[in-house]
């Protein structure tokens, strides 16, 4: 992460050691050099971040030569850096470490002097007496382990076993009328599902007699012509003899 320390660097430096702090600044945000790096061309030297954002408003662009070519930043360079001591960015806040350049960071992640703010009453604390402070907060918010209920911890006492066991019993009104209500959609349901299937029923019904009833005219056709060409057959002699 490029992540500048917020305060000035500049500002906060307890010793140099001898290094020369103003061979040491970036022109870009004029505070010390943050993970440096340079120009190849003219070796101007940049935070990271710094030329980072630069380059994406003006590509290429090097704020000292208008020609940006990046390299790593010199040895020496980093030498100079490593030589400078730092007080921590929560100094105000009671840190009284002095760190070198490159613990910095690392330090100000782990600092236990950084402000955390109480989830109850939304003071900030200091974060390593923020435990200590949330087990006493009056406004830190409790949960019933019975009935789930939240309240601060300042209206505990309020909570009382009468009121605990009324508010059960509503939930448990709440939850058996919400049952029923499920169970009365189910059966909804399934009757709707009775109904099409014998609705169904009826309708295969209808048509099969229809189909019967066909079969039946169908037949007596047939048997009335049997009946015809059997009393046409008994007259054929009749004719003949006639003849
Ligand atoms: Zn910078
Ligand atoms: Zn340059
Ligand atoms: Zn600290
Ligand atoms: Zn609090
Ligand atoms: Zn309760």
């Amino acid at each position: 992460m490029e992540t500048k320390p917020q305060n000035s660097l500049l500002k906060r430096i307890q010793g140099t050691s001898g290094a020369d702090v103003e061979d040491l600044e970036c022109i870009i945000c004029t505070d010390l050099l943050w993970k440096p790096i340079a120009c190849n061309n003219c070796d101007s030297l940049y935070c990271s971040q710094c030329i980072k954002n630069w380059l994406v408003k003006s590509p290429e662009n090097c704020p000292h030569c208008q020609n940006y070519a990046e390299r790593r930043c010199s040895p020496f360079v980093i030498k100079q850096l490593a030589k400078l001591q730092f007080a921590c960015i929560n100094q105000p806040n009671g840190c009284p470490e002095i760190i070198g350049y490159e613990a910095l960071e690392k330090h100000e992640i782990e600092c236990s002097y950084k402000l955390q703010q109480c989830s109850g009453c939304h003071l900030t604390v200091l974060e390593k007496e923020l435990a200590k402070h949330e087990d006493n907060c009056e406004s830190i918010r409790l949960t019933c382990s019975e009935c789930n209920v939240t309240y601060s911890r300042c209206n505990a006492s309020s909570h009382t076993e009468n009121i605990c066991l009324r508010e059960q019993l509503r939930q448990f009104r709440q939850n058996s009328a919400a049952y029923k209500q499920h169970q009365a959609q189910i059966i909804e349901q399934q009757n709707s599902t009775i109904q099409s299937l014998q609705q169904e029923q009826a309708e295969i019904t209808n048509r099969l007699t229809a189909q019967l009833e066909r079969q039946k005219v169908d037949i007596q056709k047939h048997e009335m012509k049997i009946e015809e060409h059997s009393q046409q057959l008994k007259q054929l002699p009749n004719k003949f003899m006639s003849k």
